[in-house]
């Protein structure tokens, strides 16, 4: 079965203190205000507040912890990183791999994107795969393939067990945090195509059932008609997720 998922990628925001106060604030509303088990709910803090993050989530079972990134290797001289084991022992269940601004500022490349989810899947622990084009590409018509590619020379080399556990995530460069959001038909034939395009490398079935979440600058105000897509199972949200109404708004927008 299909699941509906919204997660909050927090990328390098708040200290301690306040990323406390706002998943404090997210677990309340989210138990007061969001009924049924529809949407599954992910916050996405930085590395140093997991831990107490994942104490604070405990008793909601609707809400989830992701880690923005996770290394390729599983331990030793290694500076610096954090591995799918140690996110693991701290009750991480998905990673972000793959976000555009890791591609752009840390020149992760599709082999390694494909070390880190192998490193993840091996510790049990779910990729949040994202992809998406730059706006020269979709301005050249381009866009349907090079997303295509993307998920060929990484998703496509996951074997179907290790596919099953993966969720995927379509971010047009262009739409993230730029405030310039893709129209609900834009993101609803890419999203068709990216299943096309995963039908074709796994099978049918496989396809159907993926999650595959829309980002980029995604908000209360057009969660509800992007959501409301056949193929568009939820978003990744970036700087409405830092606000708990407007994430909570967007939860309840399925
Ligand atoms: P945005 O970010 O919602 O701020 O556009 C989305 C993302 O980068 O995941």
């Amino acid at each position: 079965m299909r699941k509906n998922i919204v997660a909050g990628n927090w990328k390098m925001n708040k200290t301690y203190q306040d990323a406390q106060a706002l998943v404090s604030e997210i677990d309340n509303m989210v138990k007061d205000e969001v009924s049924g088990d529809n949407v599954e709910v992910i916050v996405t803090p930085p590395f140093p507040f997991l831990h107490s993050i994942s104490k604070l989530i405990q008793g909601n079972s609707r809400m989830h912890l992701a880690a923005q990134d996770v290394s390729a290797h599983e331990s030793g001289a290694y500076t610096g990183e954090v591995s799918a084991s140690m996110l693991k022992s701290v009750g991480v269940e998905y990673v972000l791999v793959g976000h555009s601004e890791r591609r752009q500022y840390h020149n992760e490349d599709a082999d390694l994107l494909l070390k880190k989810m192998k490193a993840a899947l091996a510790q049990g622990i779910k990729p949040i795969f994202c992809c998406g084009e730059p706006l020269e590409v979709r301005e050249a018509d381009d866009h349907f393939k090079y997303v295509a590619q993307q998920l060929r020379e990484t998703v496509a080399h996951l074997s179907n067990e290790e596919f099953d556990q993966i969720v995927i995530a379509y971010e047009p460069i262009w739409a993230i945090g730029t405030g310039r959001t893709a129209s609900s038909a834009q993101a609803q034939e890419m999203h068709a195509s990216i299943r096309e395009e995963l039908s074709r490398l796994f099978n049918a079935e496989a396809a159907y059932n993926k999650t595959i979440l829309y980002g980029g600058s995604a908000n209360p105000g057009n969660a509800k008609e992007l959501f409301a897509q056949p193929d568009v199972d939820g978003g990744l949200i970036g700087g409405a997720s830092l606000k708990s109404r407007d994430f909570t708004d967007i939860i309840k927008s399925f």
